[in-house]
């Protein structure tokens, strides 16, 4: 087992990896910009390295920086985290160069799955059911309208090297295809340096429902049921739950199993997300994320495994310490995500926390960097906390996190608590009836 490792990250998640390190005993080293050196991941950590200037490509993202800090430090492994240096293959490589161990997938993995085009080939082939689309890249605006013709409008032009819910375009018939086209290639190759797109058939209605798989490196894969991630604004999830509320234990069992032998074949390592629309009973392939994702502590609860330990024991080269059968989901769980952000528009709201009280009680995790008099600096994203609930059934569910957001104190900047309490009192939100659609019309009609 490692002695030291290093957590390429900050906020909420440097402080999950770092208490992961503490219970293994192992010694955890924070890196952090100028901007950060008062951060929690900071004070928690046993050591910590200043690697460079609050702007994150100069420091979170600075390869030689972070590099430089594990030989500084003797750290033997690097934790990514979600986000940063998480899902870069060159970094990977650069790594492993090094003599160092990335607690991740494999340099090769990551780079299949990062390019959606190669991706949804490889996953195609291995079993498992994807959106109808564009056989690969589509190159110009005849060959779109050939796809449209073939597959049926609405259709969806998407960004290969897309990511964070960029780069994506709607057609609802082919009169908008050409303009909708030529808009998200020139969107592409600002947000990512690559025009390559590709189409999907739009689908009207579908929830967003994610499979958390987790393999071995040596051929084995196991699969932690789903999540159903469809409350989304901008396509960014903001409330996740497990079990998904739509989703039979045949269901679970049957794309559970397609999910875990796809990753199983190709010998992927660690932690990974396999992304699916779920209509009509059917489930669509949309992307793999070849890391930790933020919302990966509802499956903790549903599934009482530490997922982080985890990761960091199969990087070590040890076996998984759970096999397909010990996993059996045990009641409900919903993560909401509080970020720093004022209503209507979701601006950014920096600042210092005045007064800060976490809740507490049976069945609340609180995953936050946040402290009173802490400064939320303006360079980084605004996620400030998950307030993750678990109880014995859904009702339960609802009834803790409808308690823990009247506890909660977050003072001195704004942030999307109120929206929480306001879901709350939502028939559709209670009961599970929600699409990937709902979130914006509710927007719409309630805060536009
Ligand atoms: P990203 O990598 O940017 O997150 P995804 O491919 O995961 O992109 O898609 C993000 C979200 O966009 C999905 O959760 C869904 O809301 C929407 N979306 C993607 N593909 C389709 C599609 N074919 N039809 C309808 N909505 C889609």
């Amino acid at each position: 087992m490692f002695q030291k490792i290093l957590i390429a990250n900050r906020g909420e998640i440097a402080l999950r990896v770092i208490r992961a390190c503490r219970e293994m005993g192992i010694g955890s080293v924070a890196v952090h910009s100028t901007a950060d050196a008062d951060a929690m991941h900071v004070r928690m950590a046993d050591e910590s390295v200043c690697i460079g200037p609050p702007p994150s490509p100069d420091s979170y993202l600075s390869v030689p920086a972070i590099i430089s800090a594990c030989e500084i430090t003797g750290a033997e492994a690097i934790h990514p985290g979600y986000g940063f240096l998480s899902e870069n293959a060159n970094f990977v490589q650069i790594v492993e160069d090094h003599g160092l161990t990335f607690i991740g997938p494999t340099a090769e993995h990551i780079r299949i799955m990062g390019d959606k085009i190669t991706a949804k080939d490889t996953v195609k082939a291995l079993g498992v059911p994807c959106v109808p689309g564009s056989a690969g890249g589509v190159a110009d605006v005849a060959e779109a309208k050939q796809v449209g013709a073939e597959i049926g409008y609405p259709v969806i032009i998407k960004a290969t090297a897309g990511g964070g819910g960029r780069g994506m375009k709607l057609a609802k018939s082919e009169d908008e295809l050409e303009n909708a086209f030529r808009t998200a290639r020139s969107e592409a190759k600002a947000a990512f340096g690559n025009d390559e797109v590709y189409i999907e058939k739009y689908l009207g209605k579908p929830r967003h429902i994610e499979i958390q798989v987790f393999g071995d490196g040596k051929g084995r894969a196991v699969h932690l049921g789903e999540r159903d991630c469809s409350l989304q604004r901008r396509h960014q999830k903001v409330l996740e739950e497990a079990p998904g509320p739509a989703i039979t234990p045949e269901m679970r069992a049957e794309i559970g199993r397609t999910s875990a032998e796809a990753v199983a074949k190709i010998g992927y390592s660690g932690a990974g997300t396999i992304e699916y629309l779920f209509e009509n009973g059917e489930f669509y392939f949309i992307e793999m994320n070849t890391r930790l994702q933020v919302e990966h502590p509802v499956t903790e609860a549903v599934y009482g495994v530490d997922l982080v330990r985890e990761q960091i024991r199969v990087a070590a080269g040890l076996p998984m310490e759970f096999q397909q059968d010990d996993l059996v989901p045990n009641g409900h769980s919903i993560e909401v995500r509080i970020n720093a952000e004022k209503l209507p528009n979701f601006s950014p709201s920096p600042g210092r926390i005045s007064q800060y009280h976490a809740p507490g009680g049976l069945g609340v995790r609180m995953d936050s960097a946040l402290y009173d008099g802490y400064r939320i600096p303006p360079y980084y994203d605004s996620l400030i906390g998950k307030l993750i609930v678990h109880g014995r059934d859904r009702p339960e569910a609802l009834a803790r996190l409808r308690r823990a957001l009247g506890e909660i104190i977050v003072d001195g900047v704004d942030t999307t608590i109120p929206l929480f309490r306001a879901l709350l009192e939502e028939e559709d939100v209670l009961t599970g009836d929600y699409t990937i659609h709902w979130l914006e019309k509710w927007l719409a009609e309630n805060l536009g």
